[in-house]
């Protein structure tokens, strides 16, 4: 089973975190995740370029690291830079000083104010602490476009159907993913309809 919108529970977990934001204009807030990667995220950057779309890239540290002149590119064109910890850690599954030193370590390659967790997962005591440091940032609707099996155009449907003002939407910027091959379109579609993509005033 596929939940497109976080549970009700990760908001109750996570109360001072964003998952939608509060607008009466048709804004969308576009969210990649994982990159940079040179495969992939010139391609989404070029896309973006066209439709003159603006979204925020939670990059992975080490990625970043490897990678400054893509980050560079990023915010040239008018993008936002979001941490997404050093390399790609399961809060759960991680102590809780390590899960928030690798944040940390990766605040310096990618951002020191924006913090989305990978796969939406922190322990309290990591979220009451990191929150000190960071706007959490999760997410209004997941895309997955990440999962093979789901398809390029189940995505696009999904996202279609489900956006709404002020959503922040998941897509990641990875070889994998299918945003590639639906991005133009829903970025078409979204405009048509009026809508404008956008990055948070943090
Ligand atoms: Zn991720």
């Amino acid at each position: 089973m596929r939940f497109f919108r976080p549970l009700l529970l990760a908001k109750l977990f996570y109360p001072d975190a964003v998952f939608r934001i509060r607008t009466s204009e048709k804004i969308l807030y576009l969210t990649f995740d994982d990159g940079p990667d040179p495969g992939s995220t010139p391609l989404i950057l070029e896309i973006l370029e066209q439709k003159n779309a603006k979204a925020v890239f939670f990059c992975n540290g080490k990625a970043a690291e490897a990678y400054p002149a893509l980050v560079g590119t990023i915010r040239k064109q008018g993008h936002m830079v979001g941490n997404h910890c050093y390399d790609h850690l399961n809060g759960w599954r991680t102590s809780n000083d390590r899960y928030c030193n690798e944040v940390d370590r990766a605040s310096v390659f990618t951002s020191d104010r924006i913090f989305r967790p990978p796969y939406g997962r922190m322990k309290q005591q990591q979220y009451r602490l990191l929150r000190r440091k960071y706007k959490i940032f999760m997410w209004d609707l997941m895309s997955y476009d990440y999962d093979r099996n789901f398809g390029a155009q189940r995505t696009l449907n999904a996202v279609k159907s489900k956006m709404r003002p002020g959503s922040v939407i998941v897509f990641h910027d990875k070889p994998s993913s299918s945003s590639f091959l639906m991005l133009r379109d829903f970025l078409e579609f979204s405009a048509a309809r009026g809508y404008r993509f956008d990055i948070p005033a943090f």
